[in-house]
This record gives structure tokens, C-alpha cells and sequence, in this order.
């Protein structure tokens, strides 16, 4: 009886640290400003996002093997990160093309590693609508939604400890291993919720005006993968949901940025995409 009792408080007591420790780790986002509730550091999302990159690319049979293609997608990624307010957060952004020509999607993990299906680029016909997908990934990143989700999922101690260990190169015994894995293997498979998607597009139409696109790029994507017909619904519409919404959300952000029209200095960059995605 007495045991019972010692291990129901015992057990309160860690209830208590856990939800302690997520709601005490708060911090405040350099770039939305939000108060977050993450337990990871920028370098251990850094240092998580490289460990799970091979995984995911392996999902979306591997990297695309043209460099031209590859070196396209990363000027313009660069472009939509060093041109916005995406540049003050703490992350080194890497840009992949996935050789995937069936699955329709894009992909962010914690600490700047952005992915493209060639699927998806297969679709497109402007350098603003490729900017629109970069930089919604970019939000994901710049929010943290993967080291939220990895707090919510009371991942974060234990994996914190594990890749504080990870990155001193110490044993622990095949724990610390164990608890990336685990991690690496949710964040490959995250599906955001609505609430992420609707801050990674409103950080992803920011971050590409600011960068110089066209805003009708990002109209354009949702109609191209909405009206994309034939069997299979895209999968960036299945993990990201809502596009009928998304539409017209954007559709009232972007006539609030430009009341008097959209400004004819912003690119689409339709001629340069065709050169280098079109007529290779
Ligand atoms: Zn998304």
C-alpha cells in the first residue's frame, strides 16, 4: 500500500517536471517575435536537421542528379533567405532537389534543411512560384514547428541530453542514438497542423516579396496543385491542408499589401525558370 502511494507521487512529481519543462522552456522568436515553447537550441535543430537529411532524401530516391537543376533551385533560395527578414534567423538554409518524380511536395526539418520533389518543380512555370514554395519551407524553419512538435511530444529532454552528447562525440551507451532515430524518424513523417501552415504562408508571401517576387506566384501554386488533375491528389496538398482557404487567405493578405495594385518591379521570373527548368 505504502509502494502504491510512494509511486503515485513519484509519479505526480515527474508529471509535474515534464509539463514544467515544457512550459518553462520558453523563448522569444528573432524573427516572429512569438514566444515559443522549445527545448532545442538553434544548434541542436541545426545538428538534428543534418542527422535526419539522408533519411528523408532516401524517402524521395535521393538527391536529382543534374547540378544545373540543383544550382538553380539554391539561387533562388538564397535569394528568397538574404533578401527577407528569413536572413536574421540563426540558421545555415540548404536547398535540396529530390530526384522524386511521382510525390507532388516540399519538406523543412528544424535547422535549415529544405527539400523539393522534382514532381513538384515538374509542375511549375515560374521562378515566383518556386520562391512561393522555398519560402513557405523557409516559415516552417523560421518558426520552429519541428522542434514544437518534437516539445510537444515530450521528446524534448531526453533528446536535448541525447544530441548534447551526439555533438561532444561522448558514449552513452546507445541511448542518445536511440532518442535521435526516434526523432529523426517524426520529423521525416511530420505532418504540420493547420496553424503552421497558415504562419508559413503568411511568412513564406512575406519573405518572397521581400525578396523581390511577384505575389501572384504563390496564387498560381495553389491553383496549379489544386486544379492538377489525373488520379492522385498532390501529396503537398494532403500534408498541407485546406488549399481552397489558403486561396483566398492569401488572396486578402496580398490585396493588403497592395491596395493600389501589385507593383510591376516585382519579378516572375517566367523567362529564366523556362530556360533553365524547361529547355533542358
Ligand atoms: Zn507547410
Amino acid at each position: 500500500m505504502v509502494s502504491v502511494l510512494i509511486r503515485l507521487i513519484l509519479g505526480l512529481v515527474f508529471a509535474v517536471g515534464s509539463l514544467f519543462s515544457y512550459f518553462g522552456a520558453t523563448n522569444v522568436n528573432p524573427v516572429t517575435g512569438e514566444n515559443q515553447r522549445v527545448q532545442l537550441s538553434p544548434r541542436q535543430e541545426i545538428a538534428l536537421g543534418l542527422q535526419s537529411r539522408q533519411q528523408m532524401a532516401a524517402r524521395h530516391g535521393g538527391l536529382f542528379p543534374e547540378q544545373s537543376l540543383q544550382d538553380y533551385i539554391d539561387a533562388v533560395g538564397e535569394r528568397v533567405v538574404q533578401r527577407s527578414e528569413a536572413a536574421k534567423a540563426p540558421y545555415p538554409f540548404e536547398f535540396h532537389l529530390l530526384r522524386d518524380s511521382q510525390t507532388v511536395n516540399a519538406f523543412a526539418l528544424p535547422g535549415g534543411q529544405i527539400f523539393i520533389t522534382a514532381a513538384l518543380l515538374g509542375r511549375m512555370n515560374s521562378e515566383a512560384q518556386l520562391a512561393a514554395v522555398l519560402g513557405h519551407e523557409v516559415g516552417h524553419v523560421v518558426g520552429r514547428h519541428g522542434a514544437e512538435h518534437l516539445a510537444k511530444q515530450q521528446l524534448g529532454v531526453s533528446l536535448v541530453n541525447a544530441i548534447g552528447v551526439a555533438a561532444s562525440g561522448g558514449e552513452d551507451g546507445g541511448q542518445g542514438a536511440a532518442a535521435i532515430a526516434q526523432a529523426a524518424n517524426q520529423l521525416v513523417n511530420l505532418r504540420y497542423g493547420r496553424q503552421d501552415e497558415a504562419e508559413s504562408d503568411r511568412l513564406g508571401l512575406k519573405f518572397m516579396l521581400q525578396a523581390g517576387y511577384d505575389p501572384r506566384g504563390i496564387l498560381e501554386l495553389m491553383q496549379i496543385l489544386a486544379q492538377s488533375s489525373g488520379g492522385r491528389k498532390p501529396e503537398f496538398l494532403s500534408s498541407h491542408p485546406d488549399p481552397g482557404n489558403r486561396l483566398q487567405t492569401l488572396k486578402a493578405a496580398i490585396q493588403k499589401s497592395f491596395p493600389q495594385g501589385i507593383p510591376p518591379n516585382l519579378e516572375d521570373g517566367r523567362d529564366r525558370f523556362a530556360q533553365v527548368v524547361r529547355r533542358r
